[in-house]
């Protein structure tokens, strides 16, 4: 015996034993070789090369990632890709983020690295009471906590697409 992989016309695949490699062609010929998808007669052995070559590389490419060794191969590539795209709960964070950075930036004042001087101004009523934003050290978000000001630190995403 032995087992043939097949394909119809309209591209079905399956399997299919027959006696010898002869019985193939003589069945087939004889319209008893049917799809079992469409009942199509038309079956023609399918070429299984280059998908068993395609597979192998998949896998051996895929082993090579998951022992942490570098991989050249395509489909290593993909795997790297597929862990770098956001999830949904990402995306979502991402959009709310960027939403509380434009209500600060359209309700407070930009001082740059200024932030820590003028959050002490503003504190100790040397400049006007307002909210404002800007850079600073952790160290001096710290010292500032200390002095009893307020400082929060939000994640400043960047605009454009990610
Ligand atoms: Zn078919």
């Amino acid at each position: 015996m032995i087992k043939y992989a097949l394909q119809c016309d309209r591209g079905h695949g399956f399997e299919a034993w027959f006696r010898d490699s002869t019985a193939f062609d003589s069945q087939a010929a004889a319209g008893e070789v049917i799809c079992p998808t469409c009942s199509s007669t038309s079956v023609r052995k399918s070429v299984m090369a280059p998908r068993i070559g395609k597979a192998k590389t998949a896998s051996s490419a895929a082993r090579r990632v998951a022992n942490g060794q570098a991989a050249d191969a395509e489909g290593a590539f993909e795997e790297t890709t597929a862990v770098a795209k956001p999830s949904p709960d990402q995306v979502q964070l991402r959009s709310q983020l960027l939403e509380l950075r434009s209500a600060i930036e359209a309700s407070c004042d930009h001082v740059g690295s200024a932030f820590a001087a003028e959050a002490r101004k503003i504190h100790y009523g040397e400049s006007a009471p307002r909210g404002i934003y800007g850079e600073t050290s952790r160290d001096e978000a710290q010292a500032l906590a200390d002095e009893g000001i307020e400082v929060a630190q939000i994640p400043w995403v960047p605009r454009g697409d990610a």
